[in-house]
């Protein structure tokens, strides 16, 4: 197990900011941990990385407790803040250099010059780190938390504030780290946590509301998919009902259907033989699953 947490704990005050919280994270996995603003993220990877103190509770990294093993834990761990604090006045080579010097990185030439070409710094090593857009200040953070070669990568937010391209690279950049570290990562946005993993863990309020595949959250309760048919031509709703695993239909428009069915890839064949067949023209077929934007509206939703 590369991250433990165990009953958790953490209060500001009468707030409580992390409420008794459990989860693991698997050596290898890339786990996106979402919620609101506000939801308690930070805060816990704050008392992953050792940077404040719990209230309660325990963390392991790499099956060392975190609140005994500080530095041993903290040699194991990249950590990109939220704010990804920089010296703008460094030079990015430069600075990885001070940060391999802070974590005694043996062949730190190396070490900095593999980490530049990882995270996509070459074109950009030589410049300072003001001069850099946003996109690349958070290439250098990412390189920064990578420098000592961690095993586990736990990083914050590490696309908010960039413009779309640049949270397509950083994407990229994760997926390619997560090969063979293991990350947690956290994000307010579903999409983002959507494009880069599989399992997610769902924080509002301070608890844990879901901890679980994507997949399985969108089954949902009752399994149930939408399948979205449109054709060209008028096609009687009598010939539709005969298609199999129909659990209902709804006729729009006379040539647009909506089916309800446990079995979108059952009725996908279905439609395309029956327009085969009858010499019918498909102009768009989709399917729905539970929207993971409505799973994760509901679960967070004030109460
Ligand atoms: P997230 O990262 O999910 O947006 P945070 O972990 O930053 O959430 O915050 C969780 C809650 O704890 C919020 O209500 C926030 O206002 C509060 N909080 C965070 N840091 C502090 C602090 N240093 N002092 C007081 N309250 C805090
Ligand atoms: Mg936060």
């Amino acid at each position: 197990m590369s991250i433990k947490v165990v009953n958790l704990l953490k209060n500001y005050g009468a707030q409580k900011a992390v409420n008794n919280i459990s989860f693991s994270v698997d050596k290898g996995e890339i786990v996106g941990f979402l919620g609101p603003n506000g939801a308690g993220k930070s805060t816990t990877m704050k008392m992953i990385t050792g940077y404040i103190a719990c209230d309660g509770g325990e963390v392991e990294v790499c099956n060392e407790k975190v609140s005994t093993d500080t530095l041993q834990t903290k040699r194991k761990i990249g950590y990109l803040p939220e704010a990804n604090p920089l010296y703008f006045d460094m030079y990015v080579r430069e600075y990885l250099e001070f940060v391999a010097g802070i974590h005694q990185v043996k062949n730190s030439k190396t070490a900095i010059e593999e980490t530049i070409a990882t995270v996509g710094l070459t074109l950009e090593a030589n410049k300072k780190i003001g001069q850099l857009s946003k996109g690349y200040k958070q290439r250098v953070g990412l390189a920064a938390a990578l420098i000592h070669n961690p095993e586990v990568l736990i990083l914050d937010e590490p696309t908010s504030g960039l413009d779309p391209n640049q949270i397509v690279e950083i994407r990229e950049v994760i997926k390619k780290l997560g090969k063979d570290k293991t990350v947690l990562f956290s994000s307010h946005i579903l999409q983002e946590v959507q494009a880069i993993c599989d399992r997610v863990i769902i924080i509002n309020r301070g608890n844990i509301v879901a901890d679980d595949t994507l997949s399985n959250l969108q089954k949902g309760k009752d399994n149930e998919h939408i399948v979205l048919i449109q054709f060209k031509e008028k096609v009687a709703l009598e010939t539709l009902k005969q298609l199999a695993r129909i659990d209902d239909i709804i006729d729009v428009d006379g040539s647009s259907y909506k089916i309800h069915t446990t079995h979108p890839e059952s009725i996908r064949k279905q439609l395309i033989e029956l327009s085969l067949k009858n010499n019918l023209n498909i102009v768009s077929l989709q399917s729905e699953s539970n929207s993971l934007e409505a799973i994760f509206k509901s679960l967070t939703a004030a109460k």
